[in-house]
């Protein structure tokens, strides 16, 4: 039978009118369009923007669900000091501007100045000149952004006495590391009085350490670890609330704890190493400073036009609270008995406790944290628990998570529950804790006493978990006495997947959790050991893969800020950041430090945000002029490199470093020639497409043989070469080939590490060898994911081999199962199985190319990028294939089916739902 295609209209399966009824009422004579999901730098409402040129963007979405080819011709801003004045837009009217730009649009108004507020709305006109309806309006207020708008004091506790634990960590060989040197935290507070009530009140605040603050008791705000880490001698981050409801007229107190966070405490793996922070021999803390210090400023006005100001400053006071330990990779040490009730109301008597003192401070920018929160975002009870011996209990969160446990107990007062973190166990049913390292991971809460019972979580450490043992617990827990908190950053998570095989379907979900797991302020390597550090590598490996799961664009846009700042000051961008420490000679590793390079372009090119390549441009550019130096004849060099090469390959021999430095030195050099044509510097361009050209050239030299093949042939190198574009048109069919050729020669599985991985589904896709890599996805023996999958795990381990059943953990010196590296398998699932990618900057052009492959006879990818949801689901029935798709508005996609003939061939489509079927091409 010929093949045939329809097109069919689906039904509104989500009724637009329930979200805007007015609108679809007046959609008759309106534009078809409805602008909503307003956000200013990427944030909603931002109470605290760094820039008084922010950039505003908006979605579109149909009056009718089932209209087609919608877009935008033009918008219209307007900008005023309030709803009121939106009309008149005194601060800013665009006018009705042409442009199918739906983001990255720099205010142009009035000036502005810190402090300043503002409301906006945005009307679009669709392609057929119609215009729609205003907006919801939607407000930003801009930061303190000069050194004089703060008027408060950093303050400290004069006193910072240090406590030797009774628990010792160990270091990879199993040696005790010595007694860890522990803090506790400390209260601030003062009493302030308000004349009336406000009509407006925003409390920022800052610390150098980790802080929470209350305003008469109720804390203020929900970020967990505020506020986060970036290069403390560079940039510090502060956070606005909005706190208007919860002055009172008369006394009102303000309350804040502060534990020593990244600032002050154990952080990274400077323990484990033996790096010295500010004290010689103390070894993994203190590297940015000793004393943790607090600024909070908050800011009253009232309805005559007057103001308040209430910040720190020698007259707060302070004093040891509850918490003998508060630190983030050892945990908290929690004494009930020593909670001092109503010190954070009014008329507290605080006159036994000390003043504040006047700390130095922090010197570098002071700036409005421009990423999400990291927050409690969800709740795990237990699977189970079993005591595992007399009083040691165990309990299984069925799930590995970053984030602490709540614990519920009733007991006598001075009872000592103890919680430890693993997240495997070992055979005989014992946590697993080696693969922590010098983590000691151990939260104690000594019970006060209460006859109704106790709940208490820690506020200032977190762990990487799915066990939780609880010793000296009074009496028989039970699963409802221990709750997981997940704890990370609130990127909105965008992406779904399903399929037919139900192994696919688990491991996707175990790449999610380990993104949630370590996507955390930074995007870390793991989130249980002692490292979580942002490794550049691991980044730049994952970062796309990141962007259909999540939108992460203001959670990098913050990263990249760390990045930048800790770059070395002879241009190389180091091996983590934020970097605290250096390890001798280790500035700089190829693959790693490229992250500088192709993380900001990934950024560009999934979110169409300019300004971040531009912010960057000229570290970047201080970075390859580093790289073209240090190899001036353009052979790849060891000099300096850390050789992480190909981290965690299988394969003997290891791909040379040479050959991974020339590699990735010709592909940044390339996205440096994109990244500077989109910026409009033709010179630069030209400059870095002919570098690239002269590097691509030596490598061939180098490394590729006449007949395609490689002179230093494995899995990763071909993967790398074809993936960076290394190998001539004339010969790219025969390297694929080749390492088709090397994969099935190893029983069709995989050899690759960190930086073979990545590329090698793609490549093969790419290159006519589609089944193949099909095969590599659904694989499940030994080295697979799908073997990860079948060993239990929820998370991606670090190691292809992390643990065998039976067998047990691997190598636990360095052995993490939370690791994203290995994910970056999404990139394909979505890519190529879903078929959903970009075609130019910020998805305003996609593809659509679903591509099934082995036995999958379903498979549904869901993702959304800044223009609004995209979705490619598929079905076999026998020789039918049926597609249903949908392109966001204000967007077109290139879509090409696996159908015979004439169907099969590319369309350009607009925005909508679609379905087609017809037979499935041979
Ligand atoms: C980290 C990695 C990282 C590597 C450098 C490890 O300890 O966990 O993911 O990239 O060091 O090779």
């Amino acid at each position: 039978m010929a093949p045939y295609i329809t097109e069919l209209i689906l039904s509104i399966s989500n009724n637009m009118n329930i979200f805007f009824p007015l609108l679809a009422a007046a959609s008759l004579q309106a534009a078809d369009l409805v602008p909503t999901n307003l956000r200013v730098e990427y944030l909603e409402n931002p109470l605290a923007v760094s820039t008084t040129t922010p950039r505003f963007s908006w979605q579109l979405q149909a009056v009718d669900a089932e209209a087609k080819n919608l877009s935008q011709t033009a918008y219209e801003i307007q900008v005023a000091s309030s709803e009121d004045d939106l009309e008149k837009a005194n601060l800013w009217a665009s006018g009705k501007t042409p442009s199918d730009q739906t983001n990255q649009i720099t205010y142009s108004g009035d000036t502005l100045d810190s402090r300043d507020a503002a409301v906006w709305r945005v009307r679009s006109w669709d392609q057929n000149d119609k215009p729609s309806a205003w907006s919801e309006p939607a407000s930003f207020t801009i930061g303190l952004l000069k050194p004089e708008d703060w008027k408060a004091d950093w303050i400290a506790s004069a006193e910072n006495p240090v406590h030797e634990t009774e628990e010792n960590v160990q270091n990879f060989k199993g040696t005790p590391k010595g007694v860890l040197k522990l803090t506790p935290a400390k209260h601030f507070r003062k009493e302030f009085a308000a004349a009336k009530k406000p009509v407006q009140a925003l409390l920022h605040a800052t610390s150098l350490g980790v802080h929470t603050v209350e305003l008469n008791g109720e804390p203020v705000g929900d970020w967990f670890l505020a506020p986060g880490w970036t290069s403390y001698h560079n940039r510090l981050h502060y956070l606005t609330y909005d706190v208007t409801s919860s002055i009172a007229q008369g006394d009102n107190v303000l309350g804040a704890t502060l534990a020593d966070g990244w600032y002050a405490g154990y952080v990274a793996y400077g323990l484990l190493v033996e790096v010295s922070g500010l004290e010689d021999g103390v070894d993994g803390r203190w590297y940015y400073g000793k004393t943790p210090a607090l600024k909070l400023q908050l800011e009253i006005q009232y309805d005559d036009g007057s103001s308040e100001i209430v910040a720190t400053d020698e007259s707060w006071k302070t004093s040891f609270g509850p918490w003998k330990e508060a630190d983030i990779l050892m945990g908290e040490s929690y004494d009930a008995r020593e909670e001092q009730d109503g010190w954070n109301q009014t008329g507290f008597d605080d006159s036994k406790w000390a003043a504040a003192v006047k700390h130095e401070g922090h010197q570098g920018k002071l700036e409005p944290h421009p990423g999400v929160p990291v927050r409690v975002i969800e709740e795990i009870k237990p699977v189970s628990v079993r005591e595992h011996q007399p009083g040691v209990f165990i309990f299984d969160l069925g799930q590995n998570i970053s984030g602490i446990a709540r614990l519920k107990a009733k007991g006598k007062a001075g009872d000592k529950v103890r919680l430890r973190f693993a997240e495997m166990l070992h055979s005989d049913g014992r946590l697993s804790t080696e693969n922590l390292r010098c983590a000691r991971s151990i939260d104690t809460y000594t019970l006060k006493g209460d006859p109704e019972g106790e709940t208490w979580s820690p506020s200032f450490t977190y762990h990487g978990f799915q066990f939780v043992e609880v010793t000296g617990y009074p009496g028989t827990p039970t699963v409802d006495d221990i709750t997981g908190l997940v704890i990370h950053s609130d990127t909105p998570m965008v992406g779904t997947f399903e399929c037919s095989d139900p192994m696919l379907n688990r491991l996707h979900k175990n790449i999610h959790w380990t993104q949630r797991a370590n996507f955390f302020e930074m995007p870390t390597d793991c989130p249980q050991r002692d490292e979580r550090m942002g490794w550049t590598g691991d980044a730049q490996i994952y970062v796309k893969a990141a962007t259909y799961n999540a939108d992460i664009a203001s959670f990098y846009v913050k990263w990249l800020r760390d990045l930048n700042d800790d770059q070395w000051d002879f241009g190389p961008y180091p091996n983590f950041a934020p970097s605290p420490f250096i390890r001798e000679g280790m500035h700089f590793a190829a693959a790693w430090g490229d992250a500088g390079i192709i993380c900001p372009w990934t950024i560009w090119q999934v979110y169409g945000d300019t300004e971040v390549i531009a912010e960057h441009w000229d570290k970047m550019e201080h970075f390859m002029d580093f790289r073209a130096k240090r190899d001036p004849k353009m052979m790849g060099t060891t000099e300096g490199d850390s050789a992480f090469g190909d981290w965690l390959a299988l394969y003997e021999p290891k791909t040379p470093i040479e050959f991974i430095d020339l590699a990735y030195h010709a592909y940044t050099a390339d996205l440096m020639a994109e990244m500077a044509t989109a910026l409009g510097k033709s010179e630069r361009a030209t400059h870095y497409e002919q570098q690239s050209e002269a590097l691509t050239a030596s490598w061939q030299e180098l490394h590729l043989n006449e007949d395609g093949t490689l002179k230093q042939p494995n899995q990763s190198t071909y993967a790398m070469a074809l993936f960076f574009k290394l190998i001539p048109d004339d010969l790219k069919q025969q390297s694929a080939d080749q390492l088709a050729q090397l994969i099935r020669d190893n029983g069709n599985k995989m050899t690759t590490g960190f930086l073979g991985t990545r590329p090698l589904l793609p490549v093969l896709s790419a290159h006519g060898h589609h089944e193949l890599a099909g095969i590599l996805m659904q694989q499940k023996e030994y080295p697979s994911w799908g073997y990860e999958v079948e060993n239990g795990a929820t998370t991606i381990w670090e190691r292809w081999n992390s643990f065998v059943k039976g067998k047990g953990v691997h190598n636990p010196s360095m052995n993490s199962f939370s690791h994203y590296a290995f994910g970056a398998v999404t990139e394909w699932m979505f890519g190529e199985l879903g078929g959903i990618d970009l075609l130019s900057p910020g998805y305003d052009v996609l593809r659509i190319a679903p591509r099934p492959t082995g036995s999958l006879t379903h498979c549904k990818v869901a993702t959304s990028n800044r223009h609004g949801d995209v979705t490619s689901e598929w079905k076999i029935d026998g020789t039918q294939f049926t597609s249903k798709i949908s392109i966001p508005i204000n967007s077109t996609a290139v879509v090409t089916l696996p159908l015979q003939g004439k169907d099969g061939e590319s369309k350009q489509l607009g925005s909508g739902t679609y379905e087609f079927s017809g037979e499935l091409k041979k």
